[in-house]
């Protein structure tokens, strides 16, 4: 059966600039076995061609074509939206470069959405600017409401801590973009060319990842290499398909299935069902 995946970047390819030992190898397999898969990432900082030079520095060689970021995602349904509109930014060079790519200008005054994503130069003058541009009728956006990031270090602040000021100030909910959004989620899969039964899933986060697979139908596997403990797994009322460390086990299991099943069933692999706990 053809299958393909949706990837998560942080957490299950690398921690901050750190390799996760393992994911380069599972890449390298996508590739010469000719499965289709793209990367998805809540993280709205960096373009497509920003992340192919990340990954290319850690021994991941993949093209453009590979890398679907929730600033692409947030540019084109605002495009679809309201084609041709304006947008106060709060974010970098990805976001801004996605905004421009999809006709939209970016100013300073009475825009049509006020956006935030991620970024390292955010600043009080901005939130304050955004509220009140809020506060007149912009609509606010979120690429994303990721509370924080995992780090070779801990975790630093997300988009979605960002976002929280401007909600709190201004008592408007932000519309968010980014995974778990079917927007988002729905659309890397059309990409990729496939049904919602030939996606399979693999992230770090439950919240996004594992939570908007479950919605979507998609096949869900969770990777500990990131930010979920396997004893956290008992907070959610949802699981995930498949949970193993690493995309090092999961690409044993395929191995052993000889890449045909992109989620091995539990009850076909009881050393698996351990795993799950
Ligand atoms: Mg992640």
């Amino acid at each position: 059966m053809k299958h393909g995946y949706l990837i998560d970047m942080d957490g299950v390819l690398y921690r901050g600039s750190k390799l996760i030992p393992g994911a380069d190898h599972f890449v390298k397999q996508l590739l010469a076995r000719d499965i289709p898969f793209m990367f998805l990432t809540n993280n709205s900082q960096r373009t497509r061609r920003d992340m192919v030079a990340k990954l290319g520095r850690m021994g991941i060689q993949v093209e453009e074509k590979h890398i679907f970021t929730c600033a692409m995602a947030t540019a084109r349904f605002l495009a679809h939206q309201k084609p041709g509109g304006t947008a106060f930014v709060i974010g970098e060079g990805g976001l801004l470069a996605a905004l421009h790519r999809n006709g939209y200008a970016v100013v300073d005054h009475k825009p049509d959405y006020v956006v935030i994503g991620e970024g390292r130069t955010f600043n009080l003058e901005q939130v304050e600017a955004a509220v009140n541009m809020v506060q007149e009728g912009a609509k606010l956006i979120a690429t994303n409401m990721d509370p924080n990031c995992p780090t070779q270090n801990g975790i630093r602040p997300g988009c979605g801590a960002m976002v929280s000021m401007v909600e709190k100030a201004t008592g408007v909910e932000a519309f968010s973009v980014g995974k778990p959004s079917p927007i988002m989620m729905r659309a890397a899969r059309k990409e990729l060319g496939l049904t919602t039964a030939e996606t399979t899933m693999i992230g770090d986060t439950m919240e996004t990842d594992i939570l908007g697979g479950v919605q979507l139908g998609f096949n869900t596997v969770l990777v500990l290499s990131g930010g979920t403990k396997k004893e956290d797994l008992q907070e959610y009322a949802y699981r995930p398909d498949v949970i193993v460390d690493s995309l090092a086990e999961y690409t044993q299991l395929l191995e052993e299935s000889e890449w045909h099943t992109p989620c091995p069933s539990p009850g076909l692999l009881p050393e698996l069902v351990a795993v799950a706990g």
